[in-house]
């Protein structure tokens, strides 16, 4: 049989071992190289010593447990971003600032079987877990525009309204559509009309608080809900996009596209479904399409 610690020191995953004093007793090469401290540098001290982030509560109680009954602890990077405050490797280091580790703790005996420390293993999941942050992203966002999609304003709607209802606390929602929007399309073309989406999703979207949820909800049709935020303060933010759209003309090719849009605004109600709530902010936006367009109406919850 081969020296297995051989593989030790090439495998793709950081191993630690400190002994009952909590030194560090061994140091493979994957730690020394993401570290930047070599095996001499820090075997025989206490890992607090270069790695005081580590000296917390769970991870005590996970040391100590190992080392009193042999258990095995498990650091997962979802639950632990990382044990080990390492740069991620190469350019991922742009993307985020700490490697993500899943890591795990057990004991190790000696020949009598008496634990005589614990052994640490790290594995470097970064590359996994910004591609799983990545589709999570895709999948609340608008393709065109950037901003949320329906999908995840439905999810916030079951949250806040059930927070709100719970809480007692004021809940607005603002459903706002853009004015004669068919004319846009078909005088300067469907592009032209994506262009006027892009940009009210970046103006409308860049407005609001990131507590806040700003979605587009259909064609032409965007939703903001405001935790939080009583009538009269949705009131004024409404107002805001209003004027942040009419009047300020959308830069197309050569083109200055003037649009507006119409808005309707409410206040969730302690006895508000999804549906209901809904249903009151589309009569407003339908109220402020009949009155003529490019204004706000506001439909308070019954009493
Ligand atoms: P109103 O003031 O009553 O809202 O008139 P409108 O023309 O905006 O309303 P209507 O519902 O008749 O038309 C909405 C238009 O929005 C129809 C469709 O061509 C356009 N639209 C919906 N989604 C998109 C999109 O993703 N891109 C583009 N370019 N146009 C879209
Ligand atoms: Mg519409
Ligand atoms: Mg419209």
């Amino acid at each position: 049989m081969p020296d297995l610690s051989q593989i030790f020191e090439s495998i793709n995953v950081g191993l630690v071992v400190l002994d009952r004093d909590l030194k560090v007793t061994y140091w493979n090469r994957w730690m020394a190289e993401r570290s930047g401290l070599a095996p001499e540098a820090i075997l025989g001290t206490p890992v607090f010593t270069h790695f005081p982030s580590l000296d917390t509560p769970k991870f005590m109680r996970s040391v100590r447990a190992v080392l009193a009954f042999g258990t095995f602890a498990y650091f997962s990077q979802k639950l632990h971003k990382h044990l080990f405050p390492f740069r991620p490797v190469g350019s991922l280091a742009q993307r985020i600032p700490f490697m993500q580790q899943s890591c795990t703790m057990g004991p190790l005996r000696d020949a009598q079987g008496a634990i005589v420390g614990v052994y640490l293993s790290v594995l470097d999941m970064t590359e996994l877990a910004l591609y799983e942050q990545r589709l999570i992203q895709m999948n609340q966002q608008d393709a065109l525009t950037g901003v949320f999609n329906r999908r995840h304003l439905e999810t916030r709607l079951r949250e806040e309204l059930e927070r709100s209802q719970r809480y007692h606390t004021p809940f607005s929602v603002i459903l706002l559509d853009i004015d004669h929007f068919k004319r846009v399309n078909d005088t300067h073309g469907h592009a032209a009309g994506d262009g006027v989406l892009v940009e009210l999703g970046r103006r409308l979207g860049g407005m609001v608080r990131s507590t806040d949820c700003f979605a587009r909800f259909g064609g032409e049709e965007f939703c903001c809900l405001l935790p939080q935020t009583p009538l009269a303060n949705a009131q004024i933010l409404a107002e805001r996009f209003r004027t942040a759209i009419g009047g300020k003309p959308v830069a197309h090719q050569d083109l200055a596209l003037e649009v507006s849009i119409s808005l309707g605004v409410t206040e969730a109600s302690g006895t508000d479904t999804r549906k209901s709530l809904m249903q009151r902010v589309d009569e407003a936006l339908y109220a402020a399409k009949e009155a003529g367009r490019n204004r706000v109406v506001l439909l308070p919850p019954e009493a």
